[in-house]
């Protein structure tokens, strides 16, 4: 109707008609998750056409594209004098202060959920449907760091005391949610930040660094940088003030950080290479959908995407699942982000040689369930690619692609999958699709990741209820999970306040 589209109009960057804002948490003082854009009413629909409109031509973030430029050796010392010098105020606040500052922000990210939107859609080519849940995440982080910094400095035992300086370096994947939850949580210990966003989604941290400063995060505490890849990052990265750094990334880059300097304390959630079991108790209609989604959401460009589908005995031999599963993909919507209701979008930029390789070249047995194909010239676009009969062992099994590109596996046992799953170096996420009580039992026994799902997809943990972390090759430092109950206490010191106990 006229009115929904005026309402629409009038939101244009209010955001979307929020449901259930004046709903009570069930239990007093539960923390309650924030829900994402209801699609299903006329005016939001029209909200989000006017915000993926908006994404061909946008120039948000263009302007404010750094607190800081640094682009020498000096230059890093005064970023980090500054910070440290405004580190001292910020960490003399009583916590219940910096923890309304937070507060804030969620309420000013949520106020621009339009154009965070339109931001990520337009520099990294992420859809509506992907980017709504990241912004929900990102406000998630900033309610859930306020309530838990409030929290531990309510208990009497211990004493929490901020680390000076922290080192925020995210990646581009998830540009608003992971530098926000991670600049978010070491601010509110008391800590001063120095964020450094991707090279590929500066706009989006310029965006984010405004959002933060304007809900109240004073210029010094908060330093967005801009900083080259050379010597003066490694500058920066190396230098001894710096007391720890909040990485995401690929594993190679956490581990060159780590060695340029050894005794810095990072906590890195790296790379990974994730599969989803299906055994012969599994609900296969589900399943087939929670591989699709999980494989091909932001074109498979997560740390925790599934890029493998183990399937587990008559679940391989029976046609049943591998055509649900091609229906499935074949039938997601690929396209650019400028529409609401793609599912697919667009990788980053021209795949490099080993997502080329991926997604050209079969392995030894393998052959195309679905064939990738490449649908525009602009050398980003495809259509998602699966490939039946990877070996154990093979390139495939062990190679993290990054992209639209998943491959399935068959196993005769639960065991063998289980081996399967266990079998690279990484573990961050991982999946089990199974209706029987003794296999999730057996299985949650044995595998290893760091986050397991059950009957659900693997990508998208959620605050509060999924904490996200990795382990073995996929993470660095403390298994503290993002969005969980110890994240804020590994980022400061402790005394106890007791006894030598
Ligand atoms: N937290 C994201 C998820 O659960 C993944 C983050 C990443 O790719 O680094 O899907």
């Amino acid at each position: 109707t006229h009115r929904d589209q005026d309402r629409a109009l009038e939101s244009r960057d209010g955001g979307p008609v929020e449901l259930g804002t004046t709903m009570l948490p069930a239990v007093p003082g539960a923390f309650r998750n924030t829900p994402d854009t209801d699609l299903s009413t006329a005016a939001n629909q029209a909200w989000a056409e006017t915000v993926t409109h908006r994404v061909r031509t946008s120039t948000l973030g263009d302007q404010e594209v750094a607190d800081a430029r640094i682009e020498t050796v000096d230059g890093v010392q005064s970023v980090i004098a500054r910070a440290l010098e405004a580190q001292q105020d910020w960490a003399a606040l009583p916590v219940q202060k910096r923890a309304q500052v937070l507060r804030r922000a969620a309420g000013t990210l949520a106020a621009h959920r339009g154009d965070l939107l339109e931001v990520m859609a337009s520099e990294t080519g992420k859809t509506f449907d992907q980017g709504d849940p990241e912004i929900s995440e990102a406000i998630d982080f900033a309610l859930y760091y306020a309530e838990q910094a409030e929290q531990l400095d309510r208990q009497e035992d211990v004493a929490f005391t901020p680390r000076r300086l922290t080192l925020v370096t995210p990646p581009w994947n998830f540009p608003v949610a992971i530098p926000t939850g991670g600049t978010l949580a070491a601010l509110v210990t008391g800590s001063a930040v120095i964020m450094k966003p991707a090279p590929q989604s500066r706009r989006c941290g310029a965006l984010i660094g405004r959002l933060l400063h304007e809900a109240g995060i004073p210029e010094g505490v908060l330093t967005l940088v801009d900083v080259p890849e050379n010597e003066v990052g490694r500058a920066l990265i190396a230098d001894p003030r710096i007391d720890q750094l909040i990485l995401t990334g690929a594993s190679d880059t956490a581990a060159m950080f780590a060695s340029w300097r050894p005794e810095l304390r990072i906590l890195a959630e790296t790379s990974g290479k994730n599969s989803i079991i299906v055994t012969p108790h599994a609900d296969l209609d589900l399943a087939a959908h929670d591989v699709a989604t999980s494989a091909f959401g932001h074109a498979g460009q997560k740390c925790s995407a599934a890029s493998l589908v183990i399937t587990v005995g008559s679940v391989s031999h029976s046609r049943r699942f591998s055509a649900q599963l091609a229906d499935a993909v074949l039938s997601l919507h690929v396209g650019e982000p400028t529409d609401p209701t793609v599912q697919m979008g667009p990788v980053i930029e021209e795949p490099g040689e080993k997502l080329a390789s991926g997604l050209t070249e079969l392995g030894d047995g393998e052959s195309w369930l679905a064939r990738p194909r490449q649908l525009d010239d602009s050398g980003r676009l495809f259509s998602p690619g699966v490939r039946a009969g990877v070996e154990e062992g093979s390139a495939f099994h062990l190679t993290e692609y990054f992209g639209p590109i998943l491959g399935v596996i068959h196993a005769e046992t639960l065991e063998d999958a289980v081996r399967i799953q266990n079998g690279t170096a990484f573990g961050l996420t991982a999946g089990l699709h199974s209706l029987e009580p003794a296999e999730i039992a057996w299985w949650t026994e044995h595998v290893e990741a760091g986050n397991l799902y059950v009957n659900r997809g693997i990508t998208g943990a959620i605050v509060q209820r999924q904490p996200f972390g990795g382990w073995k090759r996929s993470a660095i430092g403390q298994t503290s999970k993002a969005g969980g109950p110890n994240y804020l206490v590994h980022l400061m010191d402790t005394a106890d306040a007791g006894s030598a106990l």
